[in-house]
């Protein structure tokens, strides 16, 4: 089965998992857990389609041809974690001295990532708020070699025109990461908008099921392929065989679970809109959201995250937060049950509160992970939990 020929709820099942995929394999329906770390050869200096599992592994090949094929893109590459895949793009892409451009909402484990760069290796990092594509051009220096952007970010659900933003960055020779992390591949597809570079956190929608840590890298240029496959076996960030398989499972109804999300997320956003105990709303799927039009412009939904600022504070935040049943209180997103945190205190506690402030994370907001449960229980929960504050 080749990329274009089937649509997306097809080849998220099928691509990779060919019963032929592996020359002399026992035709098999789901593709095996190969545990295998070193592969036979029949000479010396010539060893067959496997080498070594760190280098390549048949599962991994498996889970790889589908991330390419659902980011519509050449090549995919399986990493450890969505931070590894993070990691290997800074290693492979920046030199000392560099200078990089980020939406000024970025996860806080990425912004962690590039603070540790600046001191280590005098990369230079300049956020912007992404919403406004002159901003980026403006922070654009001699020695600018990347732009990275989510959208929608995390947690504020801000969306950039990754377009606009490609078109102006590759006036430049600049190269446009996206982590394309909140809609997963079924909503949205940075590289076909114009970007260079998608990256994921696998252990969010694409894994779905808040039981395995995982990455993913999609591209089309061959070279940089090249370079990031060498150095992914040189730095050796590569995911179990196990994981893969955990993660190809997971994809099979990616498109299920993404329409559920998604429709159980907007009744929920719809819900607080209305509500009395919360003075703002956060979701790219209402039409009061200040990039709905955008969004709807370059992405076929708006996902299941949603984030809300309860009235009050900190202190409100956390009652609610602790007197809820059905949703579970915890980090991460993008799985089938429903999670709920507090950015201020949980998930962006790793960066300063000074640059929390300047991002409008404040000690009010809550976010929420939309699960796949019925809608009514969800909000009866909140209901539940507002009646006690
Ligand atoms: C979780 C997350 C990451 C980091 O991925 P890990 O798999 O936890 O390493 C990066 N970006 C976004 C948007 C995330 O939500």
């Amino acid at each position: 089965m080749t990329h274009q020929d089937h649509s997306f709820d097809t080849r998220s099942i099928h691509v990779g998992e060919e019963p032929e995929y592996l020359e002399g394999s026992n035709n098999e329906v789901v593709a095996p857990i190969y545990l295998s770390s070193t592969f036979a050869r029949k000479q010396v200096t010539n060893h067959g389609r496997f080498e070594y599992s760190r280098t390549s592994n048949p599962t991994r090949l498996a889970l790889e041809k589908r991330y390419a094929s659902l980011e519509n893109t050449q090549f995919g590459l399986g990493l450890a974690s969505g931070l590894a895949a993070e990691t290997l793009l800074m290693f492979t892409l920046i030199r000392p001295g560099d200078h990089i451009i980020g939406f000024d909402d970025l996860y806080g484990g990425t912004k962690r990532l590039m603070n540790q760069w600046k001191e280590a290796y005098g990369l230079q990092v300049t956020l912007v708020d992404a919403t406004q594509p002159s901003l980026i051009e403006e922070a654009i220096q001699p020695h600018t070699k990347l732009v990275w952007l989510e959208s929608p970010t995390n947690p504020l659900l801000k969306v950039c025109d990754i377009k606009a933003i490609s078109e102006i960055a590759h006036k430049y020779n600049l190269l446009v990461i996206v982590d394309n992390t909140f809609l997963s591949p079924y909503f949205q597809n940075p590289v076909q908008l114009g970007a260079d570079i998608v990256v994921h956190s696998v252990t969010k929608y694409i894994g779905g099921h808040s039981d395995v840590i995982g990455g993913a890298i999609m591209l089309n240029d061959p070279i940089l392929y090249e370079k990031l496959k060498f150095n992914q076996n040189a730095l050796g960030m590569v995911p179990s065989p196990f994981d893969c398989y955990l993660v190809l499972r997971g994809l099979k109804t990616l498109s299920l679970r993404m329409e559920r999300h998604q429709s159980n997320a907007f009744a929920i956003a719809s819900y607080l809109e209305k509500h009395p105990k919360v003075d703002r709303v956060y979701y790219p799927g209402l039409p009061s959201h200040p990039q709905y039009a955008l969004n709807c412009s370059q992405a076929s939904g708006f996902g299941g995250m949603v984030s809300f600022e309860i009235k009050g504070g900190e202190k409100e935040a956390v009652q609610f937060l602790e007197s809820l049943d059905l949703f579970t209180l915890a980090e991460s997103l993008g799985g089938v049950e429903s999670l709920i945190e507090h950015p201020a205190l949980m998930t962006h506690s790793s960066i300063t509160r000074q640059e929390r402030e300047q991002a409008g994370i404040k000690d009010s907001l809550i976010r929420v992970s939309v699960g796949v449960e019925d809608k009514d229980d969800l909000i009866r929960d909140l209901e539940q939990a507002f009646s006690k504050i």
